[in-house]
Formats: structure tokens, C-alpha cells, sequence
């Protein structure tokens, strides 16, 4: 008999999936269906797996598919809020500068090889408490993952968060009010090595890579913590030594938006790999507060990918995927650019973003 899946599978109309599309509200309706025996199997596997044991080759071709670019039997949804997996904290560091908006925490935890995931896939995070609203026990929260899916330490056994401890500001206090900083995030900044971690997912199919084709150009766009799982793409890609990295030719492009320099994430790792790999990647930094666009106003990420829109749209019509992740607000401004950019070529943006959804070539995953 056929499992119910909810309507966020439907929902997805040509690869875009909006951050209310997951499977873990509870007035999700089930109209589709999956094959029950696929599931169960895969759910078994994921249970009974061994720990994988280290490379021995060197090489990081130890969890691949086979093809290695072959999606259908990727990890889904294995834990659920009812039966979570409890994962281990390894480590929480402070990953931006002091003069950041903000906090954000490079979060890695253990999950024994327990709970694979795949690059562009998220864990959901179910923090410890009550919901004080309704009494229940607080609800799950969605985080990118951003470690390839051998993990930082590359044995297969861990998985890196990449979090922004959210706060409010209130402003009659004229500061942070305690009483109404966000549950999950702050629980995630604040553990400590060895706490525990309940944890549900992986889940996501929206912002897989399209291994199959080695020559696809992959063109990164990120807000904040919308870097994570382009983290683990390009780790994926020129940091170990994976099957995919090993004939990929295309270019991988990043661009990342943040409020300043003290902001950026990850900078050291890019720019590390933009020595070893000058052809195959490229980063784009807007940095709204210190940086001004051709207006003279604050350089935000729509901004910066307006630089290149010619060339964009040529890499787009050559097959090239695209990617969006970060906080929802970030879709206006881009999706408005394109629009006046298709216009100026004469093109029809509609028929244009139509056509790259179709092909599967437009990625969205914003929240
Ligand atoms: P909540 O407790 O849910 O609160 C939400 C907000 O409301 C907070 O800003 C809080 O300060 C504010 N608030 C609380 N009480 C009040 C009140 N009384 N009045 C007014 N405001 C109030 N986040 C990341 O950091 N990294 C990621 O990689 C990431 N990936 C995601 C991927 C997906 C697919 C999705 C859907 C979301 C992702 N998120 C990510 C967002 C994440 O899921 C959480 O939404 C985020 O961390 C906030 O959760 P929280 O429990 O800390 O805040």
C-alpha cells in the first residue's frame, strides 16, 4: 500500500519549493504517494548501517551511489518527529567577526553514520522545552546542512549546521528582549560538546546537484546562512576526493550577500579553493554596508548578480543550474533584475523562467 506523503511534493512547481514546502507542519494534506516496500527498505538500511568505515583509498568514494550522480534511492526523510534520531554536539564556533550583524555558529554534531544525508539536503532540529503557546513540546525547525555528506572530518559520521542565532530586538527596551529570542537557534548557538540533539529528515530533493552532467555550470546565490549548502557542494567538488569532483569541468560561481566583511562565512575555505581551482570557481561578495552599487545605493546580492547578467543568462541557456538560498526576502529583488534584464534583451522573463523551471535549471530554497 502506498505511503502519504504530504502536498509539498506537489507543490513543487519545477524545482521551487518555498520554506513553508516540508513535510513537517501538521496540516500537511496526503493526496500523493510513494512506494511503501522502496521506503522501508531504504528506512532499514539507514537503522541497521554500520558505521562506515573510513576511506581506505584515500578517497572520499566510500558513500556514493552507484552511478555516483544516480538520486534515486537518496536518503529521505528517515527520521521523523515522533521517532527522531538523537545526535551528539561536537563543536559550536563563533564564525563571524566582531563587528557582524548578528551571530552565526558553525555547528557540527555526530550522527554515527546513522543519519546520511546527501549535498543540498537539511535536518530538522526538534529543541528540548515546551512551546508555552499551546503547551506542546516545541516543534521542529529546518537547517541547510553544510557539510558534504562525509562530513568535515570526512569519515561519514558527522554533519556540519551552518546557524544564525535569531534574536529580537525590541524597540521599546532600545534592545535584545530575552523573553522573545528564537527557541531552536539559540539552543543550537548555545550547546556545548557532547549535548544531545534531536534531530528528524534529511529531507530535500530541491537543492540537489545535477551530478549527471560534469559540464553543468552551478551558480551559488546566498543570503547569511544560505551559504550552507553551497558549503557542501563545493566541498563536494574541490575539497575532497570525490567521484563528481574527480571529472567535474564546469564552473562553480558563489555569490554571497552580507551586511560586512566581518560578516562573510566561510572565506578562508573559498578563498583556499579559489587558488587551487582559478578555472573551475568564482566568488562574488555584495556587502550591503560597506559596498555601493551602480546607483550609489547599498549593494545588495540582486545587485551584484546584476554585474553579470549578460553572462549569466548565457551560461543559463547553455544548461547551467541555478541557485537561490537565504532569507525569503531575498526573491523580489532577484526575480525583479531578471525581469528588467530579460526585458532590455527583449526576452519574456515568464516564458524565460518558465523554461529554466522545466528544465529543472532554477533551485530555490529560501525561509
Ligand atoms: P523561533 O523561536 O521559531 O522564532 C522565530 C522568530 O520570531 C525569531 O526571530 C524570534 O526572535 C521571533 N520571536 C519570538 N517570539 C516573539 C514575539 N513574542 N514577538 C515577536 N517576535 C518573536 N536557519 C539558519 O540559521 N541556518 C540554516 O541553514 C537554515 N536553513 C533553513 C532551511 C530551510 C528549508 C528552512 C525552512 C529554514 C531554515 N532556517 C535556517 C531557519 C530555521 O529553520 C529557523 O526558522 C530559525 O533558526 C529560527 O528558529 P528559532 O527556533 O530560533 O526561532
Amino acid at each position: 500500500a502506498p505511503l502519504p506523503v504530504s502536498r509539498v511534493a506537489q507543490s513543487r512547481l519545477g524545482g521551487v519549493r518555498m520554506a513553508s514546502d516540508e513535510p513537517w507542519f501538521e496540516d500537511c494534506v496526503s493526496t500523493t504517494s510513494i512506494d511503501k516496500s522502496a521506503f522501508e527498505a531504504a528506512y532499514a538500511t539507514a537503522m541497521n548501517a554500520p558505521a562506515p568505515a573510513a576511506s581506505t583509498s584515500g578517497k572520499q568514494d566510500f558513500l556514493e551511489a552507484s552511478p555516483f550522480w544516480d538520486q534515486s534511492n537518496i536518503p529521505i526523510n528517515t527520521y521523523k518527529n515522533k521517532a527522531p534520531f538523537t545526535g551528539k554536539i561536537i563543536s559550536v564556533k563563533r564564525i563571524v567577526g566582531a563587528a557582524a550583524t548578528g551571530e552565526t555558529c558553525d555547528i557540527v554534531m555526530s550522527h554515527g553514520g546513522k543519519m546520511p544525508y546527501w549535498e543540498g539536503q537539511s535536518y530538522g532540529v526538534i529543541p528540548p522545552g515546551t512551546n508555552p503557546k499551546n503547551g506542546k513540546p516545541n516543534s521542529v525547525r529546518l537547517y541547510s546542512i553544510a557539510s558534504s555528506r562525509y562530513g568535515d572530518d570526512m569519515t561519514g559520521t558527522t554533519t556540519t549546521l551552518c546557524v544564525r542565532r535569531a534574536t529580537y530586538w525590541c524597540p521599546e527596551l532600545k534592545a535584545d528582549d530575552p523573553a522573545k529570542k528564537g527557541v531552536c537557534s539559540n539552543f543550537l548557538c548555545d550547546s556545548k560538546p557532547g549535548d544531545e540533539v534531536k534531530l528528524t529528515g534529511p529531507s530535500g530533493k530541491v537543492m540537489l546537484i545535477p551530478e549527471q552532467d560534469a559540464t553543468a555550470d552551478l551558480i551559488m546565490v546566498a543570503t547569511g546562512t544560505g551559504i550552507a549548502p553551497y558549503r557542501s557542494f563545493i566541498r563536494r567538488l574541490f575539497v575532497e576526493k570525490t567521484p563528481y569532483g574527480e571529472v567535474y569541468k564546469g564552473l562553480a560561481w558563489l555569490f554571497l550577500g552580507v551586511a560586512n566583511k566581518d560578516a562573510l562565512l566561510y572565506d578562508d575555505e573559498w578563498q583556499s579553493v579559489l587558488k587551487s581551482y582559478p578555472k573551475n570557481f568564482r566568488v562574488d561578495y555584495a556587502l550591503s554596508r560597506e559596498q555601493t552599487n551602480k546607483d550609489g545605493g547599498k549593494m545588495y546580492i540582486q545587485d551584484k548578480v546584476a554585474e553579470y547578467s549578460d553572462e549569466i543568462f548565457t551560461r543559463m541557456d547553455n544548461g547551467a543550474h541555478m541557485y537561490f538560498c537565504g532569507l525569503k526576502g531575498m526573491m523580489p529583488g532577484i526575480t525583479e533584475m531578471l525581469e528588467g534584464v530579460s526585458k532590455a534583451k527583449g526576452i519574456v522573463w515568464e516564458d524565460k523562467l518558465k523554461e529554466w523551471k522545466s528544465k529543472g535549471q532554477w533551485h530555490v530554497e529560501v525561509y
